[in-house]
């Protein structure tokens, strides 16, 4: 069988591996945080998430953030890391709102990550102003 580059990539561009020690991370960050969204960025390799960092919602609010994370954060870019923008929705479910649509022109096409609180569920997303592509998350 043959596999083309272009479908192998595209593949890969539209899953990432999350494993579930970040996922408990995410997890007590958004508990930590509620009422409020938490945010912060999670960092991947490869299309696997190594790490997460915190980052601080600026408006401390249960309906959006505004991320402030330590600058030096996105020169891992540079280093072949890709980033991708976390946050829960503590009562709804982590799909992306229109206030996240409208901003997402900010992230100029990283992913976004989204953690329901209530819900327990992670869902990752491509989000721009009109379209919303979900990505498939795996644990392994
Ligand atoms: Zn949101």
């Amino acid at each position: 069988m043959v596999v083309s580059v272009e479908s192998a990539e595209r593949d890969r561009d539209r899953e990432l591996v999350v494993p579930e020690a970040i996922r408990e991370e995410l997890r007590a960050h958004a508990q930590e945080e509620a009422p409020n969204e938490c945010c912060g960025l999670v960092v991947f390799r490869d299309g696997r998430a190594e790490r997460y960092v915190r980052g601080v919602n600026r408006v401390a609010s249960p309906y959006r953030y505004e991320l402030e994370i330590d600058p030096t954060i996105w020169f891992l870019e540079d280093e072949g890391y890709d980033l991708a923008v976390f946050h829960s929705h503590p009562e709804t479910e982590p799909i992306p709102s229109r206030t996240d649509r409208e901003l997402a022109g900010l992230w100029s096409g990283k992913p976004f990550l989204i953690y329901g609180l209530k819900l327990d569920q992670l869902r990752a997303w491509r989000v721009s102003r009109d379209v919303v592509d979900e990505l498939t998350l795996r644990t392994v």
